[in-house]
């Protein structure tokens, strides 16, 4: 593509989605930042970086598990924008609680943020992509999805639900010109990371069990979701890959 191209990205004031918007902006993406309204200040500071780079960047709040909302949403981006060639659905919560203990809450919350969410961003900007024969999506699954841990048994299946999710939308959307891969983070320090790394010694552990002997940082992230963004892979669709400094290596 020679135009400028336009992505999405939720859950973007902070984090992983801000490193992978600024990520994103660098490599000469005009982006659509979401996060929810709570999040304004930071948002709109992630916005004022990036268009310090250069980039355009617009602020859209918007829950992302709720259809009218994102509805919502893609209807103000391409009013504004005119159109999104690349989604990244990195908006995603965890709620420690083992399961004997689990609140039904907190199961509807994390599946409707972390995979409903997913689903319903893609269902608002399929018809968009349809239309230009031109789409890059990238879905952040966990390594949580893969092999989990105590306390997560529902983030791990809302994980593993975007995965699923992403095999089976590649090969719908893949005769469109349109791709669909996941990323898989390891422990990568942000707010949510924190979770696995507030305490030292839990923090030595996943230390130890990583190739590279270090916790992941957001920036970590962002490189490998623009790649599933860009036309470096036009022919890579339906993978899902791991950033996590090689844990499931030991
Ligand atoms: P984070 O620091 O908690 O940031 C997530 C962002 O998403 C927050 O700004 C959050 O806002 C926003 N968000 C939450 N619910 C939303 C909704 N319904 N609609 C729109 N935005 C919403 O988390 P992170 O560590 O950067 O994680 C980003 C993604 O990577 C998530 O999908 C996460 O599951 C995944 N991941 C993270 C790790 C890790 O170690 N950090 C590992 C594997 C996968 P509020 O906080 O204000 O709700």
């Amino acid at each position: 593509m020679t135009q400028s191209r336009i992505a999405l990205v939720t859950g973007a004031s902070r984090g992983i989605g801000k490193a992978i918007a600024l990520g994103l902006a660098e490599r000469g993406f005009d982006l659509a930042l979401n996060d929810i309204p709570k999040q304004k200040t930071s948002l709109e500071n992630v916005a004022a970086e990036i268009a310090a780079m250069g980039r355009q960047a617009k602020c859209y709040f918007a829950d992302v598990s709720s259809k009218s909302e994102v509805e919502n949403m893609i209807g103000s981006i391409v009013n504004d924008l005119g159109t999104v060639h690349a989604v990244v659905n990195n908006a995603g919560i965890l709620i420690a609680s083992e399961v004997e203990t689990l609140p039904e809450q907190a199961w509807d919350a994390v599946m409707d943020v972390n995979a409903k969410g997913t689903f319903l961003v893609i269902q608002a900007v399929l018809p968009l992509m349809k239309k230009q024969k031109y789409g890059r999506i990238c879905n952040i699954a966990s390594i949580g999805g893969k092999h989990g841990a105590p306390e997560q048994a529902h983030y791990s299946a809302s994980k593993a639900a975007v995965m699923g999710f992403t095999r089976v939308l590649a090969q719908e959307v893949g005769p469109l010109g349109i791709t669909a891969n996941c990323i898989c983070p390891g422990i990568i320090y942000t707010d949510m990371g924190r979770v696995n790394l507030d305490d030292p010694a839990t923090r030595a552990i996943w230390q130890s069990r990583t190739a590279m002997a270090r916790i992941g940082d957001p920036e970590d992230v962002a490189g490998p979701v623009a790649f599933f963004c860009s036309d470096d892979s036009a022919f890579v669709t339906g993978q899902t890959l791991n950033v996590d400094g090689g844990i499931v290596l030991s």
